[in-house]
């Protein structure tokens, strides 16, 4: 039997520039964002106009994580407390945590065989008039047609927060990824495509919005030390009529994060050819489904995912198991118990009269789902293909 035996969490190292950026930093103390010195800009400041500018965009607020970022996007955007929400069903546990934090209730949409939301399911729900927002998930990279949910969310009225926690560096038709929403929110979490331990950013065009989330992020009035932010007399109401929820990104995490965010591109590029190798070796075993990956997508390939449809609950425990103690860590998305981080969304018992989703449950049943960090090469990509091909085949004798 193949084993193999590196960590599927082991992350690269920081840059050196970073390393050394931020321990200059912490020997000057400096490491409160407003704390640079009059005429110069803070990290964190750089830190959001350069991701602006990768982006495409106008305004960028870093803040203290992913999960923070959506919540303080639905308060930005108006949301209102007890305002119903619309996001996947298959997402991750800070997102429908996000919706109930703001506020909001959160309905949850269907999903589709190749991991997206079931945009007819989403059109059926945003043709309620009392529903407002859309947190849309681009769960474990799969880009739902992005054409078709902005005409949804326009026919309807909704405001877009897109959640591009698994798509930072992706895109759509040449489009980034995070940008077509009204809102984008991102994650710097350690397992996202880059590193802080914590933090994340929102970026939005509408300079009222991003003025209320710096403010919210507790800018202390010294928004005018933002780069990639609108002009201070943006803010001459805003600053009276919106709360101080403090989650400031801070200038060491900026400093480890500014260099990573110049790879991104090329860490791309690396994290596809792992994907490309792994996918390669599955596309020929029987009863195994990869996820399709369309035309118009630009993908990050960080994970790959798969159905097994013609296998049974006890079948799928034993596949976990067979590939766990072969060394492979396949995570399935099926199991009633939320384990790491995974969770089903009948586990969030916390929302109340949720629809029973039958056609979601049915595809996390068999759905599978393989990390592919950096520090694997494309030898060990193979060899992770060729024991979970083994394992497929033999439960499937
Ligand atoms: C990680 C993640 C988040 C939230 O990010 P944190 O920084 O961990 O709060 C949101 N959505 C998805 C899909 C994620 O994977």
């Amino acid at each position: 039997m193949k084993r193999f035996s590196k960590s599927f969490t082991k992350q690269e190292p920081i840059p050196d520039e970073g390393i050394d950026r931020a321990v200059e930093l912490m020997r000057s103390g400096a490491l409160h964002r407003y704390s640079a010195a009059d005429g110069q800009w803070s990290e964190t400041a750089l830190l959001e106009a350069e991701f602006a500018q990768y982006l495409g965009q106008r305004f960028v607020l870093a803040c203290t994580s992913g999960g923070y970022a959506l919540h303080v996007a639905m308060r930005s955007a108006g949301l209102k407390h007890g305002d119903k929400v619309l996001c996947n069903a298959y997402t991750l546990a800070p997102v429908p945590g996000a919706i109930h934090n703001a506020g909001g209730i959160p309905l949850l949409v269907d999903t589709k065989a190749d991991f997206t939301i079931d945009l007819e399911d989403l059109e059926r729900k945003a043709a309620d008039a009392s529903v407002k927002f859309l947190v849309l998930s681009h769960m474990r990279g799969h880009i739902a047609d992005m054409d078709r949910v902005l005409a949804i969310c326009r026919t309807h009225a909704i405001c877009l927060i897109e959640d591009a926690a698994h798509t930072m560096g992706a895109g759509w038709r040449g489009r980034k990824s995070g940008t077509f929403g009204d809102i984008g929110c991102f994650s710097t979490q350690t397992y996202k495509h880059l590193n802080s331990g914590e933090g994340g950013f929102i970026t939005a065009d509408n300079q009222e919005i991003i003025a209320r989330a710096i403010v919210y992020s507790g800018s202390y009035m010294l928004f005018h030390r933002h780069l990639a932010a609108p002009d201070t007399r943006v803010f001459d109401d805003i600053r009276f009529d919106t709360p101080n929820y403090s989650g400031r990104m801070d200038n060491l995490r900026a400093a480890v994060l500014r260099p990573q965010l110049m790879r991104l591109d090329e860490n791309r590029a690396r994290w596809n050819r792992r994907y490309a190798a792994i996918e390669q070796g599955l596309s020929q075993v029987d009863g195994l489904v990869i996820a399709p990956r369309p035309r118009e997508e630009q993908f990050v390939g960080s994970s790959i995912q798969f159905r097994l449809p013609r296998f049974d609950e006890a079948r799928m425990r034993a596949f976990i198991e067979l590939n766990a103690a072969a060394g492979v860590a396949v995570k399935w998305f099926g199991d009633a118990e939320p384990k790491g981080y995974t969770s089903r969304f009948d586990s969030w018992r916390y929302l109340h009269d949720q629809p029973a989703l039958p056609r979601t449950r049915e595809i996390l049943a068999t759905a599978c789902d393989i990390r592919i960090p950096l520090t694997f090469d494309l030898d060990d990509c193979r060899l992770i293909a060729d024991i979970v091909k083994e394992n497929v085949t033999e439960l499937a004798a």
